[in-house]
């Protein structure tokens, strides 16, 4: 068989490159990007790499009128090929530089801040100003804007006041970047309002982040020199990202007091635990793309910009976990469908979803070898995961071979036994980890219905198990044994819904206000143990289905 094509990149830069599927009449000169075979005898007519020449598809129309067998194109229908998108002019007027990010000298750091600075302020913004005569409802109560800048020009301390606490519960709701402009310089705002916006701040800001170990890549303007955008890679704890990221300024929103402020970091922490298993301390690499000029805003330019910065890292950095947050505006961070283990709502008070992928390195693969447009996966993904606590249950839980986990109705998720299950056979265990609170209406939001009390001032939580989805009732047929295991107390039949009586193990101030058990047992409202009758009381000890922690209390 004759060579009828040319190489020009090795199969794997070619593999994990940015493609196109395009006509195969259209493909003379183009690079494959994938194989074409006919079958028999399996040769390969091109691979990815080399280039499409008019004898390539010569030989593929002579061999469809043959009818022979041809594998990775369909010839009678489509007859599309995928091949290298052409990166064209854009990518010639681009420099691109990876440093690390360290080593990164003072006045280019202030480049960066600076860039930062203008960028956010090109935003668009939408103006008001408010004056006397306005009344304050003119502020508008629903809006869709990243930031605005706020004029006020009233004289009565006491109005301005007012005003100002609108725009603060505004922003706040919004989580908007607000930008006051220069004549506001008497008006006090909160924090977060002008923090990309005072120069100072920003490049101190921009000297902190890089001075974490990590990677920067700029893209500047071939001619001019000009910084277009930036792509960095840090390293570092949860805690330490969370502090020094601007992942941090919507709280900042919130903010009116220190205290206030702490109660919010400690809630972003419990929530990148509860959603991530991430423990402050944890490392954890972040990656994304800070604000690429419009006129190059783009997955190829991306990916070029990705390349050399994952050349340069290490396995050792690459086995990292990443975290990263999801802008639904659109400005540029990084991450795609393919990597994303899991992408949250809400862990971030400014809505945008924070993605976790468990590994740096197949992050950086994966995302290469996606074919669509990243930023319009990201947005297709962000919107597909809203259900995701659901499906996370769903999917991860049903490792007992007797039970099935589906939701039911009103009560949510519940576990249906799939097999007549005997009496005395354990069900679930109740994992994670030990929290101390003398309450369980002050445990945070996430895990105060999910939790389960295991002494006194402990309750145990951890959202990943089958326990957490079995539901209560007043009549239950399982109880709990020990401090978190649940166990069958009679025979249960294929198809039956296993559950027990929280109070089993609840004696604090935990109350359910609506049972919607529907047993003939059913109390209406479920508190905790001490609040049950004297004879059901007995009846759950005789049987041995209460927790440890209460019987060593009574
Ligand atoms: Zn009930």
């Amino acid at each position: 068989m004759t060579r009828k094509t040319d190489e020009c990149l090795r199969p794997w830069d070619a593999f994990i490159a940015p493609t196109e599927r395009i006509d195969l009449a259209r493909a003379s000169g183009r690079i494959a990007a994938s194989t074409i075979r006919q079958y028999p005898p399996g040769i390969p007519e091109i691979i990815p790499g080399t280039q499409y020449s008019p004898d390539v598809i010569k030989s593929l129309e002579s061999a469809h009128a043959a009818q022979a067998k041809i594998i990775g194109i369909n010839m009678a229908a489509d007859r599309k090929v995928d091949v290298l998108k052409d990166l064209g002019r854009q990518a010639e007027k681009l420099d691109i530089q990876v440093f690390e990010s360290r080593s990164i000298d003072g006045s280019t750091s202030d480049e960066i801040a600076d860039f930062f600075r203008t960028s956010f302020s090109a935003a668009p913004y939408y103006h008001f100003a408010f004056h006397e005569s306005e009344p304050l409802d003119s502020l508008p109560p629903t809006l869709d804007f990243e930031a605005y800048a706020v004029s006020i020009a009233l004289t009565d301390p006491e109005k301005r006041k007012t005003c100002q606490d609108a725009l603060r519960s505004v922003a706040y709701e919004k989580a908007v970047h607000a930008n006051a402009s220069a004549d506001l310089s008497s008006i006090i705002l909160p924090k977060g309002f002008h923090l990309w916006t005072d120069k100072a701040l920003c490049r101190k800001h921009i000297k902190d982040r890089l001075s974490d170990p990590g990677y920067v890549t700029l893209v500047r303007h071939k001619d001019t020199g000009k910084l277009l955008g930036l792509l960095h890679s840090r390293m570092g704890t949860v805690r330490r990202i969370f502090q020094s990221e601007e992942w941090s300024d919507p709280l900042l929103f919130s903010t009116y007091s220190d205290a206030k402020k702490l109660a919010d970091a400690k809630q972003f922490f419990e929530k990148v635990d509860y959603h991530f298993g991430l423990k402050p301390n944890d490392p954890i690499m972040t990656i994304s793309a800070q604000v690429l000029a419009p006129e190059i805003q783009g997955g190829d330019v991306f990916y070029q910009m990705i390349k050399p910065m994952a050349e340069l890292i290490s396995p050792q950095h690459a086995a990292l976990p990443l975290l990263s947050e999801i802008s639904l505006h659109g400005t540029a961070h990084v991450l795609n469908t393919s990597f994303t283990d899991r992408i949250v709502f809400g862990v971030l008070k400014n809505t945008h979803p924070l993605v976790y992928c468990s590994q740096m390195n197949q992050a950086l693969f994966l995302f290469t070898s996606e074919k669509k447009h990243w930023h319009h996966a990201l947005r297709k993904a962000a919107r597909e995961n809203l259900e995701y606590r659901k499906q996370y249950f769903i999917s991860h839980h049903t490792d007992n071979k007797h039970v099935k986990v589906r939701p039911n109705g009103p009560l949510g998720l519940a576990v249906f036994a799939i097999k007549d299950i005997p009496a005395k056979t354990r069900i679930a265990v109740f994992r994670g980890e030990t929290y101390r609170s003398t309450s369980a209406v002050n445990l945070p939001e996430i895990m105060r219905d999910h939790a389960i009390q295991v002494g006194p001032e402990e309750f145990v939580f951890g959202y990943k198990g089958l326990a957490h989805c079995l539901c209560h009732s007043c009549d239950p047929n399982c109880g709990i044994r020990n401090l978190t295991e649940i166990f069958t107390i009679r025979d249960i039949a294929a198809g039956e819904q296993l559950s027990w009586d929280y109070r089993c193990s609840e004696n604090s101030d935990w109350v359910l206000e609506t049972c919607l058990c529907g047993s003939e047992r059913c109390t209406g409202t479920v508190k905790n143990f001490d609040s049950l009758p004297r004879e059901i009381k007995a009846e759950y000890l005789a049987k041995s289905m209460v927790s440890e922690w209460i019987r060593e209390n009574i």
